[in-house]
């Protein structure tokens, strides 16, 4: 995905809290880009694709006026990465707005701290026609309750544009059942898999 995709970090703030992740940790600075330099770090890319991420996406300070950039026709085609925590409901006309959005990527390390909420997002996007995919990291010593996730995917007929696996070297054989799983559930369901260095 990295090679196909610039990745462009908008914050570093995110209030999750996943103890896996480096967003986290009390010794990261809350750092921002401006809006003026996302748009020219998304103008200047040589990737037909740009990816802004976080941190958190939606807690970034400017989003209205980034949205108001990111409706510019000229735009880069994009996709927003969020860890899907944050209600979405207020940010749904936007993103209906947002002409060359691709499409939403939605982590699933939220999932088990409030599956309601985070389902909700997506029964969301699905019903305004706003395409999502699921992006699953799997890391040996973080636990992630697959059979429950997929069970309510399955119950809302949720369909993503596609899976992004990520696993570490250690889950390759850890968690060899649950990657097999994920693949059987998803068997028609463009996969793409990135291993974590
Ligand atoms: S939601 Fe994503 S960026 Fe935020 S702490 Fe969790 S894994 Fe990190």
């Amino acid at each position: 995905m990295d090679n196909l995709a610039k990745t462009i970090m908008v914050t570093t703030k995110c209030s999750a809290g996943c103890v896996h992740c480096p967003f986290s940790s009390s010794e990261m600075k809350n750092l921002s880009l401006s809006v003026e330099r996302i748009i020219f770090l998304m103008e200047s890319s040589q990737e037909e694709l740009v990816i802004l991420s976080g941190g958190e996406f939606f807690e970034y300070g400017q989003l209205t006026h980034l949205f108001e950039k990111l409706k510019m026709k000229s735009i880069k085609k994009f996709r927003i990465a969020t860890g899907n925590y944050i209600p979405l409901n207020s940010y749904i006309q936007e993103l209906r707005n947002l002409q060359n959005l691709d499409g939403i990527s939605i982590g699933t390390d939220t999932f088990r701290d409030n599956p309601d909420q985070w389902i909700n997002n997506l029964r969301l996007l699905q019903t305004k026609h706003i395409p999502y995919s699921l992006t699953f990291t799997l890391i040996k010593k973080y636990p992630f309750f697959l059979d429950f996730f997929l069970a309510v995917l399955a119950h809302y007929t949720l369909k993503p544009q596609f899976i992004y696996l990520r696993v570490d070297e250690d889950s390759l054989i850890a968690k060899k059942d649950e990657i097999q799983k994920l693949k059987t559930y998803f068997n028609a369901t463009p996969f793409i898999e990135d291993i974590i260095h």
